[in-house]
């Protein structure tokens, strides 16, 4: 089957009572133990809503086992400490997802993790690595610069090593890349973007074979970031429309990017797509295509005087919904950073980062076009 067909049919549960298409809605946290070989139970991640969205996110990861948890956070929290405790080292990206960032530099040392950070190539990911290192975590591209990481290089020499290698593939979402295939053991998603897609549900992700699976479950079970049922209803419906909605996200991104890297107000564009960028070769090789998120640089204007401006685009935190927002990562996701740490990896307080909707192309060009005309005057 092709991701169109999986997303739509791919664990997806007929009503056996009525013949409806849709999953009914399994409320019960009170199950049979008689009569089940499993009692089922939200909490142990088993029930039949769980299961659904669950079968669509490995089928759609070109993999064995899904596991949807009540946050991104959750998901890659619980994959990260199943495979990493006392004594061990973690070797992750500088640039990760703030959450991710600040998991590791508040918590490791408390289950007695070290973790060493790295720039984002995979010569430096690889140098970072000690005989003591268990786990990689990356993400590519990385949040919010887009910076492309060569997946399948750290996946092969992690292999090698016996180290364990986890993926953030939030904002590529499956559609745009697939790096299980790449040799990658674990991806982690925040399904609270593209999954969801409609800025009304927060849920995570893991995919990874049945054997790599076994831990992240009996560790999810005892921490219990599970997702309620009626959430997981909600998560089904909108995986669904996944492969339609980011396709056509991604076309909108790629002439948005080409038009902000053609304006003379615009210092600097961050996508994978532009030629001119530097990860465009990687990106070429490892993605289907591009994506939907993109940075940006305004040349000597005041960024939130622009942002003030924008009609249509709205400022809000949070990404790949259906609605185009845009957001200065310095006083969101890396707001907790401080300002020297952000300058090294290149966060400037101009910054701005877009998630590109649904919308038409043409209008969102005219926004950002008026509110830059706008903040010249
Ligand atoms: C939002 C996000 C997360 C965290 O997900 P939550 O659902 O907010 O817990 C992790 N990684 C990336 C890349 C994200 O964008």
């Amino acid at each position: 089957m092709k991701n169109k067909t999986i997303a739509i049919h791919k664990g997806t549960l007929r009503d056996k009572k009525t013949g409806g298409v849709n999953t009914p809605i399994y409320t019960s946290s009170a199950n049979d133990y008689i009569n089940k070989d499993e009692t089922l139970y939200p909490r142990y991640f088993n029930t039949p809503n769980q299961d659904a969205v669950a079968k669509k996110i490995a089928a759609l990861e070109h993999t064995e086992a899904g596991l949807v948890f009540s946050s991104g956070m959750g998901a890659i929290s619980t994959a990260i400490l199943a495979y990493a405790g006392t004594g061990d080292n973690i070797v992750m990206l500088d640039a990760l997802y703030g959450g991710t960032h600040n998991f590791a530099t508040e918590w490791f040392s408390h289950f007695g993790i070290e973790c060493t950070f790295t720039k984002t190539s995979a010569a430096d990911v690889i140098k970072g690595v000690t005989p003591k290192t268990k786990v990689i975590v990356i993400e590519s591209p990385t949040n919010p610069l887009l910076a492309v990481v060569d997946i399948e290089k750290i996946a092969r020499f992690a292999k090698e090593k016996k180290i364990t290698t986890i993926i953030d593939n939030t904002f590529a979402s499956p559609v745009n890349q697939t790096p299980l295939d790449l040799g990658i053991d674990i991806v982690v998603h925040s399904g609270t973007k593209y999954l969801g897609g409609h800025s009304d549900l927060c849920c995570g992700m893991v995919a990874c074979s049945n054997e790599k699976m076994e831990k992240i479950l009996s560790l999810a079970r005892v921490l219990g970031p599970s997702l309620d049922p009626r959430i997981c209803y909600l998560l089904e419906r909108s995986m669904k429309t996944l492969v339609l909605r980011v396709n056509a996200q991604t076309k909108n991104a790629m002439e948005v990017a080409q038009f902000l890297e053609g304006h003379p107000d615009i210092s600097k564009v961050y996508y994978p797509g532009l030629e001119r960028f530097e990860g465009y070769e990687i990106a070429k090789q490892q993605m289907t295509d591009f994506g939907a998120m993109l940075s940006f640089e305004i040349k000597d204007k005041d960024s939130s005087q622009f942002i003030s401006q924008l009609k249509i685009i709205s400022p809000a935190v949070s990404l790949g919904g259906v609605e185009s927002t845009i957001c200065p990562p310095s006083l969101t996701s890396h707001a907790k950073m401080s300002a020297g740490e952000r300058q090294r990896i290149g966060v400037t307080d101009s910054l701005l980062r877009l998630s590109i909707g649904l919308e038409d192309a043409d209008d969102l060009k005219q926004d950002l076009d008026n509110a830059l005309k706008k903040v010249s005057q």
